[in-house]
């Protein structure tokens, strides 16, 4: 005898709600799925009609379906949006440039107009450029705040009113532990907002999935047979998001529930009245949002081009002192004044005598281009199997 859909009890049940638990069929499966979104939008008031939105494309699962999604609620309850795809090539060859051909045929299929922005226009370095600089420890960081930026500076550039991402409910629960983890009050308040960005200066982001789990947007995208691409990138060592998922996933096992449920606790955390916060101001470079001097982007890519590729990457307080180290542009006391190099400004040529010659540059430092995470440790992590017990 056929297991029966728990929703209709008519048609046989196809999966096992990862969410629930409960055997749906494929239809009422699709149904609830939407309702919960559909109501996400409408509870947390994520879109007001007529706004134009970009939907950050990447070509992968949550994105796909996030624009196939959005796009079917936008007409199904007439929400008068106008969407666009927004599309970030950050310049990874074999992975960037495969994802956008995905996303270059999801704006066929759903046919909405697509924007590509690159890392290479915006800021003159591809993050293949940036790895053979930086090697393959702190490129996240890099590309998660070129990213960040270069999403907004395309939906500027769109005119768009909001900006939405494909963060699902897995994605914030990984960061409320890691930001629990690095006690990162500040970051831990934003990363559980379903708007984000909302103040004068800035683009809001809204997140339409915050409590749709990764399982059940893989389940969505394999039943619909929509066109994604699943490949991670080439240059994935984040070994500490890494850890803090495999951890949520061993969690999720035993209750399914524990994805909602470090939400829910999450939200309910605040910051004591008196706690100081970062204040946010303008970066006096580029003008982008920023809570010091220098926004990440502008310190980065400094030290991308000034041949510093630690600069910016760290704590603040580090940060702000080799900003200062540069900026004060010591002279060398060596006879070869002219020549800059490194923290100290001193040429590596520099004579053993020139005083500064004997300071450890840590961008010299050898032990900072050996990959000291595993290639690929994400890859392990992040495959999400629908598993026999799954799909029945
Ligand atoms: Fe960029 Fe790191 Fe993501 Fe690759 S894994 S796309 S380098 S943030
Ligand atoms: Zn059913
Ligand atoms: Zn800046």
């Amino acid at each position: 005898m056929p297991l029966l859909c728990s929703i209709c009890k008519d048609k046989r049940a196809l999966l096992k709600r990862p969410k629930t638990g409960t055997p749906v069929c494929k239809d009422c499966f699709y149904w609830a799925f939407e309702c919960e979104i559909h109501h996400t939008i409408q509870t947390a008031n994520l879109f007001k009609r007529g706004e134009k939105v970009a939907i950050g494309a990447s070509g992968g699962k949550d994105s796909t379906v996030l624009a196939y999604v959005l796009k079917t609620l936008n007409e199904r309850y007439d929400y008068g949006l106008n969407l666009f795809l927004l599309s970030i090539d950050e310049g990874i060859t074999g992975y960037r440039d495969d994802s956008l051909e995905t996303v270059k045929r999801n704006q066929q299929q759903y046919d909405l107009p697509l924007k590509v922005l690159s890392y290479q226009d915006l800021y003159g370095w591809s993050m293949d450029a940036i790895v053979k600089q930086i090697g393959r420890k702190n490129n996240c960081t890099f590309c998660g705040v070129f990213r960040r930026q270069a999403l907004d500076r395309g939906a500027m550039s769109l005119g768009v009113d909001k900006i939405a991402t494909g963060h699902n409910a897995d994605d914030v629960a990984e960061t409320i532990i890691m930001n629990i983890l690095r006690g990162d009050i500040a970051r831990l308040q934003r990363c559980t907002a379903i708007i984000t960005g909302d103040d004068p200066s800035g683009i809001p982001r809204v997140k339409p999935f915050k409590y749709t789990y990764e399982k059940e947007i893989v389940a969505y995208a394999y039943f619909k047979k929509l066109d994604y691409f699943s490949t991670e990138c080439i240059y994935a060592p984040n070994a500490y998001r890494g850890h803090a998922r495999a951890y949520l996933k061993d969690l999720e096992a035993i209750r399914s529930s524990t994805i909602i449920d470090i939400i829910h606790s999450g939200e309910m955390m605040s910051v004591k009245e008196g706690v100081k916060m970062p204040v946010q101001t303008k970066c006096k470079k580029c003008g982008y949002i920023s809570s010091n001097e220098f926004c990440k982007a502008c310190v980065l890519l400094e030290g991308l081009n000034k041949g510093l590729p630690r600069l910016g990457v760290g704590k603040t307080s580090k940060v702000n002192q080799q900003l200062k180290q540069v900026n004060d542009s010591k002279s060398c006391e060596c006879q070869n004044k002219s020549t800059k190099c490194c923290l100290n400004n001193v040429p590596k040529t520099a004579p053993s005598s020139c005083p500064n010659r004997s300071k450890n540059c840590e961008n010299h430092d050898a032990k900072f281009d050996s990959p000291s995470v595993k290639d690929n440790q994400m890859d392990k992590t992040t495959k999400i199997c629908l598993t026999n017990s799954e799909i029945l």
